[in-house]
């Protein structure tokens, strides 16, 4: 069982610098949330991981930073204006404002909520007599639809500016970048187009921490390919993104895959399968894979007039490429290794918090630690040490409180490894003691040989 509760993870993040509530000087703006000092570091080392294995690491898939903005004439082509929208239904007795969909996903399941009309979510929950999650009564307004893009205004004068939208996923900056993107990179179909960057959905009910936000970074692929290759390819970016999980720690027995029903498929899939992951609060979704057909450049082509296709040197062919697209939560991915990495044992008859992070997604890969901090002698043994990692790993330098709060400490971040400076490195073996934050086991290793001894270990 894992010891994880939202509420020790959000108060660990808190208290540890992970992450604060946004804006909390002001009273806070309900489910925002800022990344603090650790948490950042643990951000960019997702971000670095995902890059490495989609971009980095392979020949067929290119990277993409588009802008948020962009012309809206792009929301209509890819149906965001007349389809992203969830049914927004409000309870008369307590004002509470809910998606009448997820009211009845929570009593019934998803197969009941998925492909319903407004009406029918109506009649559904009127008949399951389905409270409200604040109040218990069950006397909601009629569903609507409601559309979760933000809308603003580009332009000095609001009144004469033009109506723009904030982008409420990063595909559609890749989609209309594919010739830009395939021409300069002299890319071969198939290959893809990767981009990770912030999305803003105006969410009708947000919440469990950064699970479900107004504004989130995505990690997106959309990956291009020819009619009748679509089944392997789809099944080989499964695998992958499964991959990704496990390879940065997360145990297969807390993942599943969710295959959509065809009512549940969004406007433009054909198939889409969901990695899921359970949190504290039930099964969530933390990446979605869909194939997407040729809708989003056939549209595309259609309201730009722009030909949006691809020319196949080797036939001779102009086709529209079909498109598979994994698209991962950033921040989603975030709250799950912060989860999963949460961790409460005993050391020396003490409880204590880690963090165990894989080395790859530790904030802080070392923490050098003098024995004491009063003799020159060890500091400045400590401070040699220090200089000596931190040029190849993020390390942090500690010499205040006990050594025994200072481990701790560095056990909540998920400190991989702890080395500490003592008397005996100075007066007799010129050695360090290393602390396995997992084991809690410790190792004397000569100072000449940790540079050695950490490349294998981290
Ligand atoms: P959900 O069903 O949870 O609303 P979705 O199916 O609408 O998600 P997609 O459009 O497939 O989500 O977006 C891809 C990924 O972006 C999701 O798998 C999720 O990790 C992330 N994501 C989507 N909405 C949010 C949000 N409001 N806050 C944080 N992450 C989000």
């Amino acid at each position: 069982m894992s010891k994880a509760t939202m509420e020790k993870v959000v108060s660990l993040s808190k208290r540890r610098g992970f992450v604060f509530p946004g804006s909390e000087i002001y009273g806070g703006l309900a489910n925002t949330w800022d990344y603090g000092p650790y948490g950042v570091e643990l951000k960019n080392n997702v971000k670095k991981a995902w890059w490495k294995k989609f971009v980095h690491d392979r020949t067929d898939i290119v990277g993409l930073d588009a802008s948020i903005l962009m012309n809206p004439r792009v929301w209509e082509a890819s149906g965001h204006v007349e389809s992203f929208s969830d049914p927004l239904m409000d309870c008369r007795n307590c004002k509470e404002r809910v998606r009448g969909d997820k009211l009845i996903e929570g009593k019934l399941g998803v197969e009941t909520a998925v492909g319903k009309t407004l009406k029918e979510i109506g009649e559904i929950i009127k008949n399951e007599k389905i409270p409200c999650p604040k109040c218990g009564k069950c006397e909601f307004t009629e569903a609507r639809s409601f559309n979760l893009m933000f809308k603003t205004h580009q332009g000095v004068i609001e009144e004469t500016s033009a109506l723009v939208y904030l982008r409420p996923e990063t595909a559609q900056g890749i989609f209309v970048n594919f010739k830009n993107v395939q021409a300069t990179a002299r890319k071969k179909i198939p290959f893809g187009i990767a981009q990770i960057g912030k999305a803003f959905r105006n969410e009708i009910t947000p919440g469990n921490f950064t699970f479900r936000t107004r504004e989130f970074d995505q990690m997106e692929i959309e990956y291009f390919i020819k009619t009748g290759t679509a089944v392997d390819i789809f099944e080989t970016l499964k695998k992958e993104s499964w991959d990704f999980y496990t390879g940065l720690g997360i145990g297969k027995d807390k993942m599943r895959f969710r295959e959509h029903d065809s009512k549940e498929l969004s406007h433009y899939s054909k198939m889409t399968v969901d990695i899921e992951y359970e949190f504290p609060f039930g099964w969530g979704e933390l990446m979605g894979l869909a194939h997407r057909g040729t809708f989003d450049l056939t549209q595309h082509s259609k309201y730009s007039g722009e030909e949006l296709n691809y020319f196949d040197p080797e036939t001779n062919e102009k086709f529209v490429p079909e498109v598979i697209e994994p698209s991962f939560g950033l921040d989603r991915s975030v709250l799950t290794f912060l989860i999963d990495a949460y961790d409460e044992d005993e050391v020396g008859g003490e409880n204590r918090i880690v963090m165990r992070f894989h080395p790859d997604l530790a904030p802080i890969k070392l923490a050098v630690l003098p024995l004491v901090k009063n003799k020159e002698i060890i500091t400045g043994k400590a401070k040699e040490v220090f200089d000596l990692v931190k040029k190849q790993y993020i390390s942090e330098y500690d010499e205040t409180g006990s050594i025994g709060k200072r481990y701790r400490r560095q056990d909540e971040i998920g400190t991989p490894y702890c080395i500490t400076i003592d008397f005996d490195t100075v007066e007799k073996d010129d050695s360090v003691t290393i602390r396995n934050r997992d084991t809690t086991a410790q190792e004397r290793v000569k100072i000449a040989n940790l540079l050695a001894y950490l490349a294998e270990k981290i």
